[in-house]
């Protein structure tokens, strides 16, 4: 197996552990740019927790920027996509979320990608205030880990019109911040992790676990104290957060 692989099945094996409660059954998908004009993704219906080998998929980027430009093909046609898309004919179905984290790799320029279901995210996402509370900050690491803005997309079926729409939030973001987010806040679906690395993927994503379950204890007791956004601002710039940013991402596993 390749290295890439091994990174792969290993953030797979992390976001799917029971005990962090971030994705189970067939929920979440992870992929990885593969450097050649194609990435590998988690098939579909995949178990992240067992995922092994035949569970990967290696998919052509063309194939799928071209369906994803075809304002012509809705989800109808999307299987027949998914399978012309991959780059051995032999491979499993990849997952319904290719679309979308082919927009991700084109559109922020990660290289890395974790998509899951968390129970914490999913307390606020799937709450009347949806997104919001995610966007103000509560404490500095989830500044430095997860960014100082998150993207937001409403809640839309999964397949090619989530990809359509989380192309036009990356773009919406780019425009405002001059940047890329390294979170996607699928409301009431789930968050999407974005990274230069397979650790910063799994980083992010235990961050935002965390800083979820903190803001569900701070709205039982009386809700969240909110930094001033020039706060944030300032840890989202300070060198020695810079250094913390660097030292967390040179964490090995
Ligand atoms: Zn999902």
């Amino acid at each position: 197996m390749t290295p890439l692989l091994e990174k792969l099945l290993w953030l797979s094996h992390e976001i799917g552990r029971d005990d962090r409660h971030l994705a189970i059954l067939g929920e979440g998908n992870t992929s990885a740019d593969a450097g050649d004009d194609s990435f590998w993704i988690k098939a579909s219906g995949g178990n992240l927790a067992t995922l092994d080998e035949t569970g990967l998929t290696r998919v052509k980027f063309d194939t799928i920027m071209a369906a994803i430009d075809d304002a012509s093909l809705d989800d109808s046609g999307v299987r027949e996509v998914l399978l012309a898309s991959r780059a051995d004919a032999e491979a499993k179905l990849p997952s319904v979320e290719t679309f979308m984290h082919a927009v991700c790799f084109k559109e922020a320029g990660a290289k890395w990608i974790g998509h899951c279901h968390p129970v914490s995210v999913l307390q606020v996402l799937c709450s009347k205030l949806g997104a919001a509370p995610f966007l103000q900050h509560i404490f500095p690491d989830e500044i430095v880990v997860c960014g100082r803005h998150l993207a937001v997309v409403p809640y839309i079926d999964p397949g090619i019109e989530l990809a359509r729409s989380v192309r036009a939030e990356l773009r919406r973001f780019r425009e405002k911040y001059d940047g890329a987010p390294k979170v996607i806040l699928l409301v009431n679906h789930g968050p999407v992790a974005l990274g230069q690395t397979e650790r910063e993927v799994l980083n992010i994503l235990l961050m935002l676990d965390k800083w979820a379950r903190i803001l569900v204890g701070n709205f039982a007791l009386g809700g969240p104290a909110f930094l001033p956004d020039s706060t944030s601002t300032r840890i989202d710039t300070r060198p020695d957060e810079h250094y913390r940013r660097a030292q967390i991402g040179a964490l090995k596993k």
